[in-house]
């Protein structure tokens, strides 16, 4: 399971040894043998080692760069289902 956190300034990289500072922002991956898991021990990494290994990506969104830690695939999804939720329950609503 992957979180996106801020750093306090006292989280460690667990791939590159880089304390990060805050407010920058890390992520927190569950791994159990290198491979993600549901619930594993927790390793922590910064940007760039994020990055490199896959787990987050750079999405430009109206002409901003905008760091996500999911895959793009997942977030379009995501982002699709909730809005067609939502107008489609409001339509129904008007139309009673
Ligand atoms: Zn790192």
């Amino acid at each position: 399971m992957r979180r996106g956190c801020i750093s306090l300034g006292e989280v460690k990289c667990n791939i590159c040894q880089r304390t990060i500072p805050y407010p920058e922002r890390y992520l927190a991956v569950d791994e159990e043998d290198g491979a993600e898991v549901e619930k594993g021990n927790t390793v922590h990494y910064c940007i760039q080692c994020a990055l490199e290994k896959g787990y987050a990506h750079y999405k430009e969104v109206k002409g901003d760069m905008i760091l996500t830690f999911f895959p793009e695939s997942e977030i379009s999804e995501e982002t699709n289902i909730s809005q067609e939720k939502g107008t489609s329950q409001e339509t129904n609503t008007n139309q009673k």
